[in-house]
């Protein structure tokens, strides 16, 4: 018998399951396209390698992951990539993204088998982290972080693997069925990735509201032999938060601002398992998942759907009237986020799809529109799991007293909406820490930017001072020059350039004359020739002056 422990606070919620677990698990309706966001991961968004125009194959690679901390995403169909452009992503501010559009062609053609694992002990962990990475998973719980990272301790030693079968919000069943029709794959899963982190213990923890998915993984664990444990927990919200969980199932709790691996433990989604599974065993990539869609449809259900499908035809498939839908939550109701559009995608974090029409409404923990001022009852600190005291920091963030919240350790508040939920002032408590993180993360960015560009301005200061001075060097000297007369350099610079004159004219006077070496015959002509020449310039004088000319001639002749 596992001993089991308590977190402090938490609440019991109505639980809305039983509708979408009526019906097994149906394929959902190929959509006519696929929008498949470049980030659907924490990380960094993934490289397209395809080209609007080209055609893909079910399974085919068209982004690659660029950085450690990212997933590859691949074609959930077959089909002609249509555009790589902005469009509605699922996010709380309605923004664009890029993404890869795929029109599909009905055909399903998967792309060849790439690689096959007889057995994956004999794999080393590094190489089964490869497989898992390719593929593409992340964690499918709704955090989507990749999981080949979370299943690289890095080099300390893990404990327990939890397998994180909890599920605990209102509707969401999507974990359930999965357990209840694919027990052994996530059993499977579950000893894969044992063996990338090489755990001593695996727990698989399992609220005691789904008897039917715990028997299921208790048969084959039996049946199997495996060395693990499938554990009920109570049906506490939120039991399905990670560190909650730890917490139940080990007693131990992770340090704020830490993480379990800090523990020795690590958590995964069952969901999780179950794709490794697939991507070990049939070399399949994370194309798909188990969704839930219920609320305001004729047929809430889970069907298993391609990443890419756009929440409308989802709506439809399930009997939903578009016209008449006030809300779409992608999520829970006590955790999920309200979308702008039906047009945004399921993507690898998408768990559930909860519909709110006018014609009914979901339970939301509280609305803006009936909020009343707080009365300090002090019911939201009781119901914090996390122990915070959900009213000052609440306080803190309507006065923007930004520093003082963090006091309260608002990053340490898992979002989980219990102190909403409790609220009879009805106060969107989540809504304004929320708000509080986002102008802190904004602040941050910012401060980050100011304190770059005061850097760059201030190296542009000392860059043009340094310039300045070494132009004022530099005049100084030469005025110096100038008042001694020419300074030495001066002096050397004109000697340098008389030599180069002497030198040049002694070249030319060295050129070989027509006149050098003659014979004496040729010597005695060019004698006579300049006699000549003598006496016919003598005489031109003496026509051009004859009196001046005489008298020099008389003085000249002997
Ligand atoms: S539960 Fe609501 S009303 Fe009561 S103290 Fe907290 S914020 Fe105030
Ligand atoms: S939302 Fe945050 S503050 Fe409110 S109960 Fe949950 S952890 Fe505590």
């Amino acid at each position: 018998m596992h001993r089991l422990f308590q977190f402090k606070g938490g609440v019991v919620l109505k639980e809305h399951k039983k509708d979408s677990t009526a019906t097994p698990v149906q394929p959902a309706k190929l959509p006519p396209t696929l929008i498949l966001p470049l980030k659907q991961h924490i990380g960094t968004p993934a490289e397209p390698v395809v080209a609007v125009g080209d055609k893909v194959l079910k399974g085919q690679l068209i982004a690659r992951a660029g950085d450690t901390i990212c997933a590859p995403l691949h074609a959930p169909s077959s089909g002609t990539v249509l555009a790589i452009a902005d469009h509605p992503v699922p996010h709380a501010s309605g923004m664009s993204a890029p993404c890869i559009i795929i029109k599909t062609d009905g055909e399903e053609r998967w792309r060849p088998r790439e690689r096959n694992v007889f057995n994956f002990a004999e794999l080393s962990a590094q190489e089964l982290r490869g497989i898992i990475r390719d593929a593409g998973i992340v964690g499918l719980g709704g955090a989507g972080f990749p999981a080949a990272v979370k299943l690289d301790p890095g080099g300390r030693p893990v404990d327990t693997l939890i397998l994180n079968g909890a599920e605990c919000e209102p509707y969401i069943t999507c974990d359930e069925m999965l357990l209840r029709e694919h027990a052994l794959e996530v059993l499977a899963g579950l000893l894969m990735m044992r063996h990338a982190l090489n755990a001593k213990h695996c727990i698989i923890g399992i609220e005691n509201n789904k008897p039917e998915a715990f028997r299921a993984l208790d048969e084959e664990i039996r049946n199997s032999g495996a060395d693990v444990e499938v554990v009920e927990v109570p049906t506490i919200y939120p039991t399905g938060s990670e560190k909650q969980l730890i917490q139940v199932l080990t007693g131990k709790e992770v340090p704020a601002g830490g993480l379990p691996i800090d523990i020795g433990i690590v958590c995964h989604n069952v969901g999780t398992a179950y794709a490794v599974y697939r991507a070990v065993e049939f070399d399949q990539p994370l194309i798909s998942r188990y969704v839930t869609i219920a609320g305001s449809v004729a047929h809430a259900r889970n069907l298993e759907v391609l990443i890419g499908t756009p929440l409308g035809n989802l709506i439809e498939e399930c009997g939903g009237n578009r016209r008449s839908l006030r809300r779409i939550i992608v999520g829970g109701p006590m955790m999920g986020t309200a979308m702008h559009s039906d047009a945004v995608p399921v993507v690898k974090a998408t768990n559930c799809v909860l519909v709110e029409s006018t014609m009914h409404d979901v339970p939301l923990p509280s609305r803006d529109e009936y909020t009343m001022p707080c009365i300090r009852c002090g019911n939201c600190a009781d119901a914090c799991p996390v122990n915070l005291l959900p009213q000052q920091m609440y306080w803190y963030a309507r006065a923007r007293d930004f520093d003082k919240i963090q006091d309260y350790n608002l990053f340490d508040c898992i979002e989980c909406g219990c102190c909403d939920y409790v609220c009879p002032s009805q106060i969107p408590l989540v809504g304004y820490y929320r708000y509080a993180k986002s102008e802190i993360w904004n602040q941050e960015a910012e401060k980050r930017l100011a304190d770059l560009a005061r850097e760059r301005h201030q190296f542009r200061e000392f860059r043009l001072e340094r310039e300045k001075k070494e132009r004022a060097e530099r005049h100084k000297k030469k005025r110096s020059a100038v008042a001694k007369g020419g300074s030495d350099d001066k002096k050397a610079a004109i000697q340098a350039a008389m030599e180069r004159v002497r030198a040049k004219k002694s070249e030319q006077d060295n050129v070989p004359k027509n006149t050098d070496d003659l014979t004496p015959a040729q010597q005695k002509q060019v004698n006579d020739a300049d006699q000549r020449r003598r006496e016919q310039s003598r005489e031109e004088k003496i026509r051009e002056s004859p009196s001046e000319s005489k008298a020099k001639i008389t003085q000249d002749r002997p």
